[in-house]
């Protein structure tokens, strides 16, 4: 029986893997088709609320990949894939200038002071051409730097290598903004916190979703708001899903929220319509 037992983990095991060979292919493949086509991949654009002035502060960039036989693709299920295979380059580029691009024809329009954040995959924001890449596109845009930043997460500091410390330095020295994503769930140290130019912590979901009942979720999120103050940066929560959970985090002094309760990811076409209509009074 034994045996038996051992022959069908192995079975089990074997398909499993080459199913998620099989799947990895077929998104390797039809991202590369996705790319080049540009008809599939799209930008949708979640507000930031400035939690002191009930203001849009600015928009988080959120890549969407509409499959034309598979339907939707969440980015956790490709971006991974996209890190793997070296996409990630050609693909991070497309959604930097994209983004540059589409903030600056908002700017055009009126709302001259809001910004745009883009979330950079760690293999990109290791790639040697990332910094001249960022550059090339603020230019092509004709954006100023300080209307862009860029989240990353805590692994891509896991290596504070010299060139880790120099694309940070040389980020920080054009006025770009850097924010650390998911703030509390990455396998990195704190020390990394007073060594880096970081403007913006971003309290992770996860520490989010249940305030303000949740006692553990309370203590963590006030502290991480005042680890930030300390240091002298901006704290934004993500996944703000309900009126209580803004109140706390204004009674913490949190200074931006993003989430459901406010806003889902909006298609870039209703964008200008959400700025004109909606004021928040909070
Ligand atoms: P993230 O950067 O932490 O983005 C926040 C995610 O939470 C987004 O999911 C957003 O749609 C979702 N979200 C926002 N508010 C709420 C809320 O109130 N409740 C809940 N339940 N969810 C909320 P999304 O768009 O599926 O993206 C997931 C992750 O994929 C992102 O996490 C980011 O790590 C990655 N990603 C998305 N777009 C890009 C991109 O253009 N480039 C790269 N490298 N990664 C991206
Ligand atoms: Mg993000
Ligand atoms: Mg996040
Ligand atoms: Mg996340």
């Amino acid at each position: 029986a034994a045996k038996d037992k051992g022959r069908n983990t192995y079975l089990f095991y074997n398909s499993e893997m080459n199913e998620t060979l099989v799947n990895k292919l077929n998104i390797e493949n039809d991202l590369r088709k996705a790319l080049a086509s540009q008809e599939q991949l799209q930008l949708f654009y979640q507000p930031q609320l400035d939690l002191h002035t009930g203001k849009i502060v600015g928009y988080e960039a959120l890549i969407r990949w509409f499959h034309p036989e598979r339907g939707y693709i969440p980015p956790l299920d490709f971006i991974q894939v996209a890190e793997d295979c070296g996409l990630i380059i050609p693909l991070g580029e497309w959604v930097l200038r994209e983004a540059c691009l589409q903030l600056k024809k908002w700017q055009d329009l009126g709302f001259s002071d809001i910004r745009v954040s883009v979330n950079i995959a760690t293999k990109h924001f290791q790639h040697p051409s990332f910094v001249s890449d960022v550059l090339n596109t603020l230019k092509e845009a004709e954006l100023s730097a300080k209307y862009l930043e860029l989240e990353i997460t805590e692994n891509s500091l896991l290596d504070s290598t010299q060139s880790t410390i120099e694309t940070l330095t040389k980020i920080n020295d054009l006025g770009i903004r850097i924010a650390i994503d998911d703030f509390g769930t990455g396998y990195s140290s704190l020390s990394y916190l007073k060594n880096f130019p970081i403007s913006t912590l971003k309290i992770d979901q996860t520490f989010v979703y249940e305030l303000p009942t949740n006692t553990g979720d309370r203590a963590i999120v006030s502290s991480i708001v005042n680890l930030a103050h300390n240091l002298g940066m901006r704290v934004v929560a993500e996944g703000v899903e309900n009126n209580d959970a803004l109140k706390y985090l204004q009674q913490e002094k949190c200074d931006e929220m993003q989430g459901y309760f406010f806003s889902r990811p909006l298609p870039a076409d209703k964008v200008l319509e959400f700025m004109e209509k909606h004021t928040l009074n909070i």
